[in-house]
């Protein structure tokens, strides 16, 4: 085996005419933004991934996922990657010996900065700033824990930043890692073809998204609010600008506070908008 396998896709140039190239006919790109992922589970890769917008963008060339499957550098005849916690207590714990040659692999020959990031629960909340920040980069390196999480020691080293999905307890950091490339993935030039609305998203610009309604105009007695099928923009705009912050004042005190702070507002005041 040559090492290093490579799920999807592809850095070298090449143009698809396949029909599955469905997002404009684009070729596909050397040096295309690209997630390394360290994983003892490769198979879980690309995962929902592979699907829909980002599954398209990764068959153009868009961007590229490459796995590193971490049992490769395990230790001995069974290929050991974990040991019992230093200091006694339950589970296993990802060698920092083990865990840095797959590092050292990962990062060999890359030239510019290229983050390094450890999923674990006890990390910095994953936000949409850090997508933005990492989908204008080269790409990145993620780390999955499994069992008690990784040596403190490897994170120290490569000065790896600690990123969490939230306040829970995944079992492995296969799905946050998914989750994480997906975030950032969908901030790619043209990964998300015409429907690139991702300045009005949730997180844009300080607010959690306003409501949204399609057809029919009235379902099981529920109507369409009215002002979104006038026809005026202007209000249409204002009045969505005013439900974003409502559901953010309700249900996101701390988006709201900042969104506040960064307007000189005062966050408990009920002015209609
Ligand atoms: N003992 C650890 C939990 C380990 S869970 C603790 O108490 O902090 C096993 C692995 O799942 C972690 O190493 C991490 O990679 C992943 N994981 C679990 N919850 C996560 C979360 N909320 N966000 C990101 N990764 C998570």
């Amino acid at each position: 085996m040559s090492g290093r396998l490579r799920s999807h896709g592809f850095k070298a140039v090449s143009v698809s005419t396949a029909p599955r190239d469905l997002i404009g006919g684009a070729p596909r790109l050397a040096g295309a933004w690209t997630a390394k992922v360290i994983t003892l589970f490769p198979e879980a890769f690309p995962g929902v991934l592979g699907l829909s917008l980002t599954g398209k963008a990764l068959e153009a060339g868009l961007w590229a996922l490459e796995t590193i499957d971490l049992r490769r550098f395990g230790e001995g005849r069974h290929r050991n990657v974990d040991d019992t916690p230093a200091g006694g207590g339950a589970g296993m714990v990802l060698r920092p010996d083990v865990l840095g040659r797959a590092i050292d692999e990962a990062q060999a020959g890359l030239q510019e900065a290229w983050p390094v990031i450890c999923l674990s629960p006890r990390g910095r909340p994953f936000r949409q700033a850090m997508a933005q920040r990492w989908s204008a980069g080269p790409g990145v390196t993620l780390i999955c824990g499994r069992f008690e999480g990784v040596d403190e020691r490897v994170l120290q080293h490569y000065g790896i930043a600690e990123v969490s999905l939230g306040d829970f307890v995944l079992t492995g950091g296969e799905i946050a890692a998914q989750a994480l490339i997906d975030a950032t993935v969908r901030l790619i030039p043209r990964v998300l073809g015409n429907r690139a609305s991702v300045e009005e998203e949730s997180f844009a610009h300080g607010l959690l998204e306003h409501p949204q309604y399609t057809r029919p105009a009235v379902w099981k007695g529920r109507a369409v609010p009215d002002i979104l099928l006038s026809g005026h923009h202007g209000q249409i705009a204002s009045w969505r600008r005013s439900e974003a912050e409502r559901l953010t004042k309700e249900r996101r005190p701390d988006l709201w506070r900042a969104y506040c702070a960064e307007r000189g507002r005062d966050p408990g005041g009920d002015r209609e908008l």
